[in-house]
């Protein structure tokens, strides 16, 4: 039977043999979702996925007749008409608030369920997804920073998917560099804010999804510090809403255009203008200049959705590239080169065929194993008994989240390249899934802050943060899987476990020293190769945890779930022998943090 999306076996084999999902369970939070109900939620989500979302994927890349299937007639966008039934579905099924409170409308699930459940809907379709994504982003903030009234007039509606929501930080002069925005908010008599000024590139800045969108929108009330200090956020209904909580007049927000992109094209890309005729009315949400802390509580989140789409790129690009394989015939077994009427194989059996799809196997269940770590962390969180407890895994988080978000993105980008290249010719023409993954995949490297960026995240806020003590902890992780490998035989993988993880240490003590040296800028030019040995030493830590305790299974497995646990050891294996020596190479280059990026002189990088 072909595989579609990410493997339900090894899926289930994270949440109930890895991580334990059972002993969340028997806590009282989360007694309705044993291991049974668990088991079924996560097929339904799997049907809705494979049967209603996935089809509209090629499908939206084209509709409406735009090279971005969306259409925007007289001020007002159309989505790809495909999309309206299973977004009827999604928010029926209560998935767009899967791990909310019941009494906002959400399904209160672990959130490592609904990372599992995530990891099908995103796969399925991430154009598609980033409408309910962008939604649940912006209930959030209402959630968290809202007050009584705020929660009562837009909460439910959000999560329940009657109203949309989107993020709008970006202006044509303020990207990365958030602090740079123009966009001016002026206190009225009422406390309310006239919003004016321009955003862009703003996902499913409108849409006929849903009735109303709500947009939580950064901006400087007039007179207010310059930079990152004098930002505030407001909540900006598309269509304002009365007292009694109706919909009243539509306020002053114009989508004045639609990008045409490399991908993603189900999504509404918006440039959105706030008070272009002066009736823009805004919410402040919290205390002014408070803006970018609120953001940032929130950026989490949003780091964790795009590390969750990268992994669905990942897992989607492989399940088309192992059924390909196994079909198309092309060329003799190697071992019958010298046969003159040989038969012809399916390229499965070819060595470099087999090679690359370890190759994406490995980054699947590496970067599939450190998302669903992360939403682990926050059900230990949610669960923990003490404050340490509760700073040790919240800790976690905030060190793990920029390296989740850009390897599992960057690696998106190389498992879908090579998706592509499996399929030979065909996986160049668009009559085929892989084109479109390997062009949607590239966009999850660049919003919701730059890859670059990141890196920069990890080096400068998180290695040091708390005194190192999250690092220290990550690190205790992986010495814990290095005596599972132990006692399960798996010396070798242990022992390179080991070395890795001593390697990433120097590195880690090295790169600090450095960025508080006169060689910081140094420091940051090897910013991103740091991030990138992080996340291989993740992918060893995963790939060896699930080894082991596979290896353990394998004395007692049925004979259906032997080939599944060996497949586990030997991915290892592969990562370990194949992958792991030259991210050790690259731990090197980070200990050598090269003088050469700042010494080249600019002059230098062209002739002209
Ligand atoms: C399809 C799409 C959807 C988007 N959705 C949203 C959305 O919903 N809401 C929203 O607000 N925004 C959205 N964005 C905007 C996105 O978050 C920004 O494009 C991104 O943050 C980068 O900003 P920029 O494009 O201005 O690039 P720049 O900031 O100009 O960056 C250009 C390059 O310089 C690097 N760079 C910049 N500053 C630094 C620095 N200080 N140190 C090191 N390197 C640096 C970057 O890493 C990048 O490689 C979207 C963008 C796209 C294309």
């Amino acid at each position: 039977m072909a595989l579609e999306l990410a493997d339900p076996r090894d899926q289930e084999f994270l949440l109930f043999e890895v991580f334990d999902a059972a002993s969340v369970a028997s806590s009282e939070k989360f007694a309705a979702f044993n291991e049974k109900t668990s088991k079924m939620l996560l097929k339904e989500a799997r049907n809705l996925a494979v049967k209603e979302i996935l089809p509209t994927n090629k499908l939206a890349d084209v509709e409406n007749g735009h090279p971005d299937g969306i259409k925007l007639e007289n001020g007002k966008v159309s989505v790809p008409p495909s999309y309206k039934e299973p977004y009827k579905k999604y928010i029926e099924g209560g998935w767009l608030a899967m791990s909310d409170e019941e009494e906002w409308g959400g399904q209160g699930m672990p959130h490592l369920l609904a990372m599992a459940c995530g990891e099908l809907f995103t796969g399925a379709n991430c154009a598609f997804l980033m409408y309910p994504g962008l939604t649940h982003g912006a209930g959030n903030i209402i959630k968290e920073f809202g007050t009584d009234k705020q929660k009562a007039t837009y909460l439910k509606n959000v999560f329940t998917g009657k109203w949309g929501g989107t993020m709008c930080l970006t202006e044509a002069n303020a990207g990365s560099d958030v602090g740079a925005l123009e966009t001016v908010a002026k206190l009225n008599d009422d406390g309310t804010y006239s919003i004016s000024g321009n955003k862009i590139f703003i996902s499913g800045g409108d849409s006929d999804l849903v009735e109303n969108i709500v947009h939580p929108v950064l901006a400087r009330i007039e007179g207010a510090p310059a930079g990152t200090k004098g930002i505030s956020l407001f909540l900006v209904p598309k269509i304002r809403v009365n007292e009694d909580g109706s919909l009243g007049e539509p306020n002053d927000v114009e989508t004045v255009g639609i990008e045409e992109k490399m991908g993603i094209h189900g999504n509404a890309t918006c440039s959105l203008a706030f008070g272009s005729k002066g009736n823009c009315i805004g919410e402040l949400i919290g205390e002014p200049n408070k803006g970018m802390k609120y953001m940032f509580l929130m950026m989490n989140e949003a780091r964790q959705g795009v590390a969750l789409q990268g992994l669905g790129f990942q897992s989607a690009s492989y399940a088309n590239a192992v059924n390909y394989a196994k079909e198309r015939i092309q060329g003799p077994n190697l071992l019958e080169a010298f046969n003159p009427d040989p038969v012809k194989v399916p390229i499965i059996q070819h060595p470099d065929v087999r090679r690359q799809l370890l190759l994406m196997k490995s980054y699947v269940d590496g970067c599939r194993f450190l998302n669903y770590y992360l939403a682990r962390c926050f059900d230990l969180a949610t669960l923990a008994e003490t404050p340490e407890e509760k700073d040790k895994w919240m800790g976690l988080i905030e060190l793990l989240t920029p390296i989740a978000k850009a390897y599992s993105t960057d690696k998106a980008v190389e498992v879908a390249s090579s998706g592509v290249q499996i399929y030979g010719g065909y996986g160049f023409i668009e009559e085929y899934p892989q084109a479109q993954h390997y062009r949607d995949a590239k966009i999850t490297c660049i919003y919701e802050g730059t890859n670059g960026i990141q890196s920069m995240d990890l080096l400068g806020r998180k290695l040091g943060m708390k005194k190192g003590k999250p690092l220290m902890d990550l690190m205790g992780e992986v010495m814990a899987t290095i005596e599972k490998a132990k006692n399960a035989g798996l010396t070798d993988i242990a022992d390179k476990l080991q070395a890795a993880l001593n390697k990433v240490g120097d590195c880690a003590m090295h790169m600090g020293k450095t960025a508080m040296s006169e060689k910081i800028m140094d420091a940051f030019g090897t910013a991103t190769i740091f991030l990138e040995i992080c996340g291989d030493l993740c992918m060893a830590w995963g790939l060896a945890e699930r080894a082991a305790i596979a290896q353990q299974k394998l004395e007692s497995a049925k004979k259906k779930d032997a080939p599944f646990y060996e497949g586990q050891v030997t991915t290892a294996k592969f990562f370990f022998d194949m992958l792991l020596p030259t991210a050790m190479g690259r731990m090197d280059s980070v200990k050598n943090t090269s003088a050469a990026v700042m010494a080249m002189p600019e002059a230098a990088f062209a002739s002209k």
